[in-house]
């Protein structure tokens, strides 16, 4: 039997803590090398890295966790592994293939079994996948070395406020440059949310809402969660982009699959406008995401706009509710969801 870390596993924080190993792989000479776990949990640079002037980094994040089995399983990774590749793809950095991601994931993870938070207490292992150029670049190009890591550390849940409804208010700010760079995973794009965060703290909400830049017509996500709707018919509304702005989240593609096969409901992905939001037509909010998989977002307050989710002010609504025991349900190995969504490690 695997002794597992003496850490207080129902108080963990959504924070940073060094485990055994990281996995590590450099990009030289045109290929990947074979890559292998680390107990270094150290990088050391050039101060002419790529990474450090013109920004060419990517990552992923996905979780590890027990399912009631006592499997140590992760969720469908090869769609992380997808993305990853279209992020690296976009930055013009070499993707890593995405059938030795999935393989790094699992090799990490069953490393790090001791560090897989035992099942029912709510923590999970966050699996943090990055890229970045070590290459020295001068001028304006792409670097000729990069670095693919992965790191894992035990974390609880991201809102510490359990099932109670979030206030959000609209970002001034874009999160990233319009057309089509809203869709990748990447330190850039966080890095030009950080600012409008910080806002929005400061005057007392959780998150934005940003809407499309170009127009300022259209909503688009928050800074790091997918946004979905339930409308008075109890449609599940899921915001499109005209501009491929919004990030293709795992969980938000996961619930529509759930939404449609399993709970035979109506779902409509299309261009939602704010101006439905701000007319009432919707009376449940989420945010959605691997870590929080859903979070009710009770109200929508800026200078002129006050929304309130009639269904979901106070805590999740009753689609919102359904739509995440669905998701954490086969998660945790408790009903059977579409094959190969669970991923077994170990
Ligand atoms: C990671 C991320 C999400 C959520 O994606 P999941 O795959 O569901 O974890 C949503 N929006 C942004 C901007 C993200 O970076």
């Amino acid at each position: 039997m695997l002794e597992k870390k003496d850490l207080d596993w129902g108080n963990l924080g959504f924070s940073y803590m060094k485990t055994d190993y990281s996995y590590v792989s450099t990009w030289r000479d045109g290929a990947w090398d074979e890559g292998r776990l680390t107990t270094d949990h150290t990088v050391t640079l050039s101060e002419c890295a790529g990474i450090l002037h013109y920004c060419q980094e990517c990552f992923e994040g996905l979780k590890a966790y027990t399912t009631k089995h006592g499997d140590i399983v992760c969720f469908r990774p090869d769609m992380n592994a997808k993305r990853m590749h279209d992020s690296a793809e976009r930055l013009v950095m070499p993707p890593f293939p995405e059938d030795r991601f999935v393989e790094a994931v699992k090799k990490v993870v069953a490393a790090n079994a001791a560090w897989v938070p035992p099942f029912g207490s709510g923590a999970t292992l966050y699996v943090r996948p990055l890229m970045f150029a070590t290459g020295e670049v001068i001028g304006v190009k792409p670097a000729d070395e990069y670095q693919f890591r992965i790191l894992v550390t035990p974390v609880g849940p991201y809102f510490k406020g359990g099932d109670k409804a979030i206030t959000i208010t609209i970002a001034q700010y874009d999160r990233a440059a319009p057309h089509g760079t809203g869709n990748i995973k990447a330190g850039l794009n966080y890095a030009m949310s950080l600012y409008p965060y910080e806002e929005a703290h400061k005057n007392g909400y959780s998150e934005n809402l940003y809407l499309d830049s170009a127009t300022r017509t259209y909503v688009e996500e928050t800074g790091g969660a997918n946004v979905m709707f339930v409308n008075k018919n109890g449609e599940l509304i899921v915001p499109q982009s005209h501009t491929n702005s919004i990030l293709p989240s795992i969980t938000r593609r996961s619930l529509v699959t759930v939404a449609r096969d399993m709970l035979g409901m109506t779902v409509i992905e299309r261009p939602v406008k704010f101006s439905e939001v701000t007319n009432g037509d919707f009376v449940e909010c989420g945010l959605c995401g691997t870590a929080a998989v859903i979070s009710p977002v009770g109200h929508i307050e800026a200078e002129g706009v006050h929304v309130t989710f009639p269904d979901g002010a106070e805590t999740s609504g009753p689609v919102m509710k359904k739509l995440r025991k669905t998701l954490t349900d086969i998660q945790s190995g408790e009903i059977e969801g579409p094959e190969g969504w669970v991923c077994k490690i170990c």
